[in-house]
């Protein structure tokens, strides 16, 4: 969406950049929003906002309208706190750990409680420092993972003075299946959420994450909880993303060799050239995140990066710090040593790269590592 100066002006150092469009970033919470109805909006920014850089990230949804955060861990909530200060309201998912109540009241940071015994100690907390201090209360529905089970209930509906003792700001549950528009479990979940709701104080509610804005209109409650889907990525399978793509990856052009047809390529010979072939190595490889699984092991399906309009397939397998393209039908004047490849954006997307991977866009973004050169273009002025 927004257009960048060349990569050459701002990384000349730099082996690959990671472009993300702040631009696309806001319209993206924007879109979420007006899907939502009258629920609000939040921003879920773990894993420093899904690899791509939190501070600037969470500036920009700031800037649009987002008032709420999540986050999964405590050190997340402290340095978002610091950062966006005490304007905004802060969950950290991950629940109450022992012996942290203080670290979470003195940084204002509410906690997504787990279980009736993390319930307990927030409560004897708020009592013991007589303040009435917020937290959401998360309900099991289907995950198995974090939130009350069936005795959580039974306990805390038999307790009615805890509700007393703090703040219940909010009830949530997570979604399974929301990725799958018919899968009937998303159902389940809704009218489970509905019984555990009616056995707890009652409190505004929050039950979708992207993939349930998007397919499952009637989970919004009073707040929804999206990740993915601000930073582009296909929250819902097996339909068109309605998303603007955020993400690009480049890397330069380190070496340009031509080869004849039976040469191996890459560890493990994997690929084997087919024609007389032209071949450049890149500057990415898995230890800069980009996924191994990307590559071609000469299934004759290679994922596609592209050097202007061109397309070129990844061959052979990726390895540590480099990649592999057959360049072989690309006319010269498009390529040389130091051109740009990109690798993904808004042509191989990162769920392209996923599905070739056999993961999630999710993975892909969370992989990418610190050597890669994040360029966040397309900030908002007061962000
Ligand atoms: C990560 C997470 C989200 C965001 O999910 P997306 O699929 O990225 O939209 C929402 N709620 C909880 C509890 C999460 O852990």
């Amino acid at each position: 969406m927004t257009s960048a100066p060349p990569l050459d002006d701002v990384a000349p150092t730099w082996p690959s950049v990671l472009t993300i469009d702040h631009g696309a970033l806001a319209e993206n919470w924007r879109r979420l929003d007006a899907l939502s109805g009258d629920a609000e909006t939040a921003a879920v920014v773990k894993a420093n906002a899904y690899g791509l850089g939190v501070d600037p990230v969470a500036k920009t949804f700031l800037s649009v309208g987002c008032r709420t955060f999540f986050v999964a861990t405590l050190p997340e909530a402290i340095a978002l706190r610091a950062l966006l200060g005490d304007t905004v309201t802060i969950y950290a998912l991950n629940g109450l750990t022992p012996d942290t109540e203080a670290t979470y009241a003195a940084n204002a940071v509410r906690p997504v409680l787990s279980s009736f015994d993390q319930t307990v100690a927030w409560a004897d907390f708020c009592r013991k420092t007589g303040t009435k201090l917020p937290a959401a209360i998360h309900v099991d529905t289907g995950m198995s993972r974090l939130g009350f089970d069936a005795d959580d209930l039974t306990r805390a509906s038999a307790d009615d003075r805890l509700s007393e003792a703090f703040d219940l700001a909010l009830v949530m549950t997570h979604p399974a299946c929301a990725d799958d528009a018919d899968d009937p479990m998303t159902r389940e979940q809704l009218a489970a959420f509905a019984a555990s709701r009616a056995r707890l104080p009652s409190a505004p509610a929050s039950f979708a994450n992207s993939a349930a804005i998007i397919a499952h209109p009637g989970s919004q409650f009073d707040l929804v909880r999206p990740g993915i889907a601000l930073y582009g990525g296909r929250a819902v399978n097996d339909q068109p993303n309605p998303m603007a793509n955020v993400v690009t990856l480049h890397a330069r052009i380190l070496q340009i060799r031509n080869v004849p047809e039976e040469t191996p390529v890459g560890y493990g010979a994997t690929y084997r050239t087919r024609r007389p072939s032209r071949l450049a190595t890149v500057a990415t490889g898995y230890a800069d995140g980009f996924i191994r699984g990307g590559g071609a092991a000469g299934d004759g399906r290679p994922a596609l990066a592209y050097i202007t309009d061109q397309p070129a397939p990844i061959v052979g397998r990726v390895s540590m710090d480099l990649i592999i393209l057959d360049i072989t039908d690309i006319p010269d004047e498009y390529v040389r040593v130091g051109s740009w490849v990109e690798l993904f954006g808004s042509r191989t997307t990162i769920d392209d790269l996923a599905d070739h991977a056999g993961t999630i866009g999710y993975e892909i973004l969370t992989r990418l590592g610190t050597r890669c050169h994040r360029r966040h273009v397309g900030r908002p002025k007061e962000a």
